[in-house]
């Protein structure tokens, strides 16, 4: 007698064209962060299709959508879709995969819903991870409001489980000084392009005693008008990154106080803006890990050690914050391919991301069954995030 997890991983299948098309069919058709607006229509019709009930725009984002899938009183899962472009080379970080997969996803729960479990599905779809901060913004406008646990799939070029993010911030600088002419009148002017070198340096300084796994890189945007006047003002802005969200906002105020002694040093004001959208680190989830590992090893699929050294910064990190949230990487690309580039873009349309794209769909179905089947799984996963930092 075959499992409703064999059914699922049959309906997904089945569905295999229509999945890829809609993989390529954003692919051929990249759309920046909150401008995709194709994308998210040829997503949310699809999953209307299979018996979603779909709504569009949610909290205030017009490219965002959530397609719920209810079955009765359980945990409510959440199945994000990310689905925007890089500048100029398009899809170079498979979202059109990660869309398909998780549609997919959607797609073979939705095929098999009356022998599902009780409980909601979600499949959210998440705009503008490059940069935008979409998740940010869902988070805000209460879309992940009362989950119990999300999980979307990233390509890359090989199967982990688990990878670190670093959580990053972005912090700007304007320093206010006098205008003199720097020859016949240096000792009326207050130099205000002083005041940035002054921060760099402080900053360089700092980094000496700086944990290995964190970053801070600026660049100067207003380094004065011209050598014969005394700078009256200047700006620099920096991104400060971490591992550990505590000691990012920690460096990032250490980094702040470099700027206030350099403005004090020089005799400048200084304004400091402060954004509000950073995006956090990814707080690991063993328990949602374990049920994915499970599901790995049921489809035959070997996962690859976790990379250590190679970390990048994305908003689902912000989600992993809110609720516990797994983000797998899925295998779509031959072994080295680096993301971000001309390879990734190609390999993103290439018959392996068709098939890491079925297994991922296949796995999130998986383990939103594990879910929705088994209460204990939920409880251990809340209690895990609870005591997690
Ligand atoms: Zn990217
Ligand atoms: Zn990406």
């Amino acid at each position: 007698m075959s499992t409703l997890k064999d059914d699922i991983t049959a309906a997904v299948d089945r569905l295999g064209n229509d999945l890829e098309q809609l993989s390529h069919r954003i692919h051929a058709n990249p759309e920046l962060g909150y401008q995709e607006v194709k994308a998210s229509a040829w997503l949310a019709e699809f999953l209307t299709a299979q018996g979603f009930k779909l709504e569009r725009g949610v909290a205030g984002v017009e490219t965002a959508f959530r397609a719920t899938l209810e079955t009765g009183d359980g945990p409510t899962i959440v199945i994000m879709c990310e689905y925007d472009a890089l500048p100029s080379i398009g899809h170079a970080c498979g979202h059109n995969v990660i869309a398909a997969a998780g549609a997919g996803a959607g797609a073979g729960l939705a095929a098999l819903r009356d022998r599902l479990p009780k409980g909601r599905i979600h499949v959210v779809g998440t705009p503008a991870e490059e940069g935008g901060g979409g998740k940010i913004r869902l988070i805000r406008g209460g879309v992940f409001n009362g989950v119990d646990a999300a999980m979307m799939c990233h390509g890359w070029d090989k199967w982990i489980a688990h990878q670190d993010l670093l959580g990053i911030v972005r912090v700007g600088f304007e320093f206010t000084g006098k205008a003199a002419h720097a020859s016949a009148d240096p000792w009326e002017g207050v130099n205000a392009l002083d005041a940035v070198i002054q921060t760099f340096n402080n900053v360089s300084m700092l980094r000496q005693q700086m944990r290995p796994d964190a970053r801070i890189h600026g660049i100067i945007t207003n380094g004065g008008a011209a050598p014969n006047i005394i700078p009256e003002s200047s700006a620099a802005m920096f991104y400060v990154r971490a591992a550990d969200l505590d000691y990012m906002w920690a460096l990032q105020k250490r980094v702040i106080a470099c700027a206030e002694g350099a403005a004090r040093a020089t005799g400048c004001t200084l304004k400091v803006t402060e954004r509000d959208d950073a995006y956090e680190p990814m707080k690991r989830s063993e328990a949602l890990l374990g049920a994915w590992r499970g599901n790995l090893g049921r489809l035959g699929v070997s996962e690859s050690p976790e990379v250590k050294d190679r970390l990048g910064s994305s908003d689902v990190g912000n989600v992993s914050q809110v609720v516990p949230t797994i983000q797998p990487l899925m295998k779509i690309a031959p072994d080295g391919t680096p993301i971000h580039s001309r390879a990734f873009e190609a390999a993103a349309v290439s018959p392996l991301a068709r098939e890491g794209m079925l297994i991922a769909a296949k796995l999130m179905a998986m383990t939103t069954v594990d879910l929705l089947t088994d209460p204990a799984l939920v409880t251990r996963a809340k209690q895990e995030f609870a005591g997690a930092r």
